[in-house]
């Protein structure tokens, strides 16, 4: 496999936009730990980005709040249609496994610190169940985020 590449923490990265709460839907929280830089489009590799690197991982103490559509992430994703998703009954399956994985549900808030530190009580292993259907995970470079994330 070919080396992949790395969001870099120290580049410059545009904050995104909206300087109040990141919209998230319960399985991007792993998704964000998860990112190193390899996303479905150059423009949905910038705004994640501008909303991972810019905001969740500049400040822990950046607000969150979930929804169960399409969030900040989805934003400029070429499978988003409106509020929804293109691979709508895997996202929904996803979204349903991590919001019970991390006992969220949409509507909450939280700071980011304190949704790493839920996603913390997951092992590596249990994305095999919770994340079953995403092409990303037999890269394995989620499982090896949350793998150092336990480690802190
Ligand atoms: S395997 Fe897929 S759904 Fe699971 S954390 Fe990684 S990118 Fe997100």
């Amino acid at each position: 496999m070919s080396r992949l590449p790395t969001a870099d923490p120290q580049k410059q990265v545009k904050a995104a936009p909206n300087s109040g709460a990141v919209l998230l839907r319960p399985h991007h929280v792993l998704c964000a730990i998860g990112w190193t830089g390899r996303g479905y489009s150059p423009a949905f590799s910038a705004n994640m980005d501008a909303v991972v690197v810019g905001r969740l991982r500049a400040d822990p103490e950046t607000p969150v709040e979930f929804t169960g559509t399409a969030d900040s992430v989805c934003a400029p994703c070429p499978h988003r249609r409106g509020l929804g998703c293109a691979s709508g009954e895997k996202i929904a399956d996803l979204d349903r496994n991590h919001a019970q994985a991390l006992d969220i549900q949409p509507g909450d808030k939280m700071s980011w610190a304190e949704a790493q530190a839920r996603a913390k009580r997951l092992r590596p292993d249990d994305l095999d169940r919770i994340c079953a259907r995403c092409q990303w995970l037999e890269y394995g470079m989620c499982k090896d985020a949350l793998r150092r994330l336990r480690q802190e």
